[in-house]
């Protein structure tokens, strides 16, 4: 219930009405700083969350609600050995499944390493307790032919006048060539030194401490549930000063989320020939690298704010690199935040206009969208960038030296 009404809220819409959702969830519930909106992803968060009483449901075994538990659902330690039955309840098969039971991918098993105590709780071939993997994964032939396969390690091996000794079983006499694999088996067992004094438990690998948390469980199920775009880019975009409705217009901007014409046809909403044409030139389609960038009319614009800093290069084509583009005279990060600011308020100002021409009516007329940016931009430094402390008049009568230190004057 929680996520659609999120994802009414981010894209509006009432009721049961369908709105198209232009970017996908995956992408939406990414952390900012990797394209994303930071948004829980509450399906991920569920899992993190069980994945604790897992944990708990282990360490805690002595205690009473473990002990319920662990009697009423076939015993617990080897939770994710188990397959879910109908007969269980919604709760227990829900932490079967999200914490690695069978049926899922041992996401959880990936991340703890076993501390063996006493050995009961550990499985000698499947749990990992020694080495990067199980002794199954690592010596598959040895572990075909093992008679022990389920066995813990207390079963396989016992202290024996205060030394540990293995008590392997095998269904066959070994291969000559499976002695050596033997020895190398029996180098790595021996390799640890048991403390019967104490009980099994795990360490958790994603904190230094090896004690649980939700928070990283999330992060790590997040991390392998989409592929990331790692782009310096989605970092940048949320510290440029300008109100947050702004930054994520430039949020769905660069990601190819807004309805323009070519955007709505990758969603299979294809418009007639007239109603495809740009807005500002009535020549060429409307796509978002036209709109923005390259259509006549608008890089009229550019060309106009470009001159602010006596820089008459010419603006990249594509809506990424025409992001990065920074003209010369920027020297340092201060003065290319306050040009994206410019970038932001242009691209915003362009949006509103394009909206107005073609829901209420209207014509290109530079001069007022100019006006508009020198507006915005101001309204937002003054407001959002402490170190800018220009009047609207100083600002408007003369942008450059306002923007950077060599911005012509
Ligand atoms: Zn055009």
């Amino acid at each position: 219930m929680y996520q659609p009404s999120l994802r009414r809220f981010l894209w509006g819409g009432v009721g049961d009405q369908k709105k198209v959702c232009w970017i996908s969830w995956d992408k939406v519930t990414l952390p900012k700083e990797k394209g994303g909106l930071g948004v829980k992803n509450i399906i991920l968060f569920n899992r993190s969350l069980l994945a604790k009483w897992r944990w708990n449901l282990f360490h805690q075994s002595s205690s009473m609600w473990a002990q319920v538990l662990q009697s009423r659902y076939r015993g617990g330690h080897n939770l994710c050995a188990q397959a879910s039955s109908q007969k269980d309840s919604i709760w227990w098969r829900d932490l079967l499944m999200v914490c690695g039971g069978v049926e899922e991918d041992n996401w959880f098993d990936k991340l703890i390493e076993w501390r063996v105590g006493v050995g009961s709780k550990v499985r000698f071939w499947l749990d990992k307790w020694v080495g990067p993997t199980n002794l199954a994964v690592a010596f598959p032939r040895l572990f075909i032919s093992s008679d022990q396969q389920l066995a813990s390690i207390a079963e396989i091996g016992a202290f024996v006048n205060g030394e540990w000794v293995w008590h392997l079983r095998w269904r066959r006499n070994r291969f000559e060539w499976e002695i050596p694999l033997e020895q190398q088996l029996l180098r790595l067992i021996n390799s640890r030194i048991f403390n019967s004094s104490q009980c099994d438990s795990w360490s958790w690998v994603a904190e230094s401490s090896g004690m649980f948390s939700v928070k990283s469980a999330y992060q790590i199920i997040l991390a392998e549930s989409v592929t990331i775009e790692d782009h310096d880019i989605f970092k940048l975009i949320w510290s440029i000063p300008a109100p947050p409705k702004v930054l994520f217009f430039a949020w769905r901007l660069l990601n190819r989320g807004l309805p323009t014409v070519d955007n709505l046809a990758r969603r299979n909403i294809l418009l007639g020939e007239h109603e495809s044409k740009c807005i500002f030139c009535k020549v060429d389609i409307e796509t978002t690298t036209h709109i923005f960038c390259t259509c006549p009319m608008v890089d009229r614009v550019w060309k106009q704010c470009l001159s602010w800093l006596n820089c008459p290069a010419p603006l990249p084509r594509q809506i990424f690199d025409h992001f990065s583009f920074l003209p010369a005279p920027i020297q340092n990060e201060s003065e290319a935040e306050t040009w994206h600011t410019v970038w932001l308020a242009t691209m915003w100002t362009l949006w509103r206009y394009r909206n107005k021409c073609i829901f209420v009516g209207g014509t290109f007329e530079q001069g007022s969208i100019v006006r508009d940016i020198l507006i915005f931009c101001w309204r937002w430094l003054s407001t959002l960038k402490p170190s800018f402390a220009y009047s609207f008049s100083q600002w408007s009568s003369n942008p450059g030296p306002c923007i950077c230190f060599n911005g012509c004057g």
